[in-house]
């Protein structure tokens, strides 16, 4: 029998869990319906896409993109936006990729797109014969027959993954370090089969890297349509050439900037809660998914708290990170002034995965501390988050985390086609839904709302 004066005790917290439940419904409910009756996030987005465009970092478009960035956050309402300095590479792709296989008198084109970060070919291009490697461990086998050709990694994106996020993970090494560990056997290039399960034959960009050890040979994606003819091709001839001429180039640094605006906290202001995603975008598409979806929601955001008059307790900071896809200088910039300036993190959220149906959110969170707001969940089901996952937060948001131990999570929208369009020239305005684009905001601000309420 549970002991009268408990059981009033257990029923009262009860009625006060449901009130505020109900009363957190309600706030919720009027987040939704400001961003889905009168949201910006989409024409925001479609300014930053068709006025902008592509946008990597030190090309003339990024300061575009900052301008923007400053004046769609002052529109939002922000109470201050500024613009924090630090030092972005500067890399260009520097005119047409072009390549083509030779097969006996034959000449057919490829598609590619040379891989961020790479050197170019020189004017001359590169003519080779090419080694198809299905993995590290096969390049390793037959590191013999490497010197002098062109190596195809034609690593395939895992279909067994159900989110696709997994076979990224899985595959992007081959993109990252497949140049040097070519090089380091004598390769003279490096081409890459692209990271989706696309029907089409877009070649998908990315970022590498160069390890200083071994000759820096240039490295391009190829789309899959492209990469199945080389195969074919070359199982039948295996003497046949692959030219490639690429005309890449790493400039040096230059100044780039995060772009923030602010709310200041009605009560802790000192106590911050970052919203983000990245500024930059590869330069061959207007990086609509990638990241402009999860600028605009982010501001988006901050807009609704201003729209419906909600004051929050913290401060509320929008940050437009500079420099995510080829060397992360923005997030890394913020991290270290927070921790100079002994600034306390509170929590930080990054919307990095496209602007697709949100399904949930992942935690970079004590585990007895995602337990606790999971209780949150009902709240969040009638607009389509289902899931708290533990693991989560973003690339721009990764160095909170590790420098300043600040709790982190992502909006986790369905995956399934992203990587349809990640890196792509199909990454544009055009392949984002605008309902599912501002439901993401909604879930994001409903996060935000109840995190600054509460809590973590
Ligand atoms: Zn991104």
């Amino acid at each position: 029998m549970i002991h009268c004066k408990c059981f009033t005790i257990i029923l009262s917290l009860c009625c006060l869990f449901g009130f505020a439940q109900q009363e957190d419904s309600v706030m919720i409910k009027k987040i939704a319906d400001e961003i889905l009756s009168n949201g910006r996030a989409y024409e925001d987005l479609r300014l930053l896409c068709k006025t902008v465009g592509g946008r990597l970092a030190g090309s003339p478009q990024m300061y575009k993109a900052e301008s923007w960035g400053q004046k769609t956050l002052q529109n939002a309402g922000a109470d201050k936006v500024w613009l924090q300095q630090c030092q972005v590479p500067r890399w260009t792709r520097g005119g047409k990729d072009e390549a083509h296989i030779s097969d006996q008198s034959k000449k057919q084109s490829l598609d590619i797109l040379s891989l961020g970060n790479s050197n170019g070919t020189g004017l001359k291009g590169i003519m080779a014969p090419v080694i198809v490697i299905n993995s590290f461990e096969e390049l390793e086998q037959r590191k013999s027959e490497v010197p002098g050709k062109i190596v195809f990694y034609n690593y395939k994106f895992n279909p067994l993954f159900v989110k696709t996020f997994h076979s990224y993970s899985d595959a992007v090494k081959y993109r990252g370090a497949g140049a040097s560990r070519a090089a380091k056997y004598g390769a003279v290039a490096a081409l890459i089969r692209s990271m989706t399960h696309a029907a089409d034959n877009n070649p998908h960009t990315g970022a590498m890297n160069y390890n200083d050890s071994f000759p820096k040979i240039p490295a391009a994606a190829v789309g899959l349509k492209d990469s199945d003819m080389l195969i074919d091709i070359l199982a039948k001839n295996k003497t046949a050439q692959v030219f490639i001429k690429t005309n890449a180039r790493m400039i040096g640094d230059t100044t780039g900037h995060n772009v923030i605006g602010e709310i200041r906290g009605s009560e802790f202001p000192d106590e911050i809660i970052t919203i983000g995603g990245h500024l930059d975008s590869w330069d061959t598409a207007e990086g609509a998914h990638d990241d402009g979806a999860g600028c605009v929601q982010s501001i988006e955001v901050l807009r609704v708290f201003k729209g419906i008059g909600y004051k929050p307790k913290r401060t509320i900071r929008i940050v437009l990170f500079a420099n995510e896809e080829n060397g992360l200088r923005g997030g890394t910039k913020y991290a270290e002034e927070a921790k100079a300036k002994n600034e306390k993190h509170y929590f930080a959220l990054e919307s990095d995965a496209g602007g697709f149906t949100p399904r949930g959110f992942g935690f970079n969170l004590a585990a007895d501390r995602l337990q606790r707001i999971k209780q949150w969940l009902p709240l969040f089901v009638p607009y389509g988050v289902y899931e708290f996952n533990a693991g989560g937060g973003g690339a721009d948001i990764a160095p909170l985390s590790s420098t300043l131990g600040t709790p982190v999570a992502g909006l986790q929208p369905d995956s399934q086609r992203y990587f349809d369009i990640h890196h792509a020239r199909s990454d544009v305005f055009e392949a984002v839904n605008k309902r599912e684009l501002e439901l993401g905001a909604v879930n994001m601000a409903a996060l935000i709302y109840m995190v600054d309420k509460y809590g973590l």
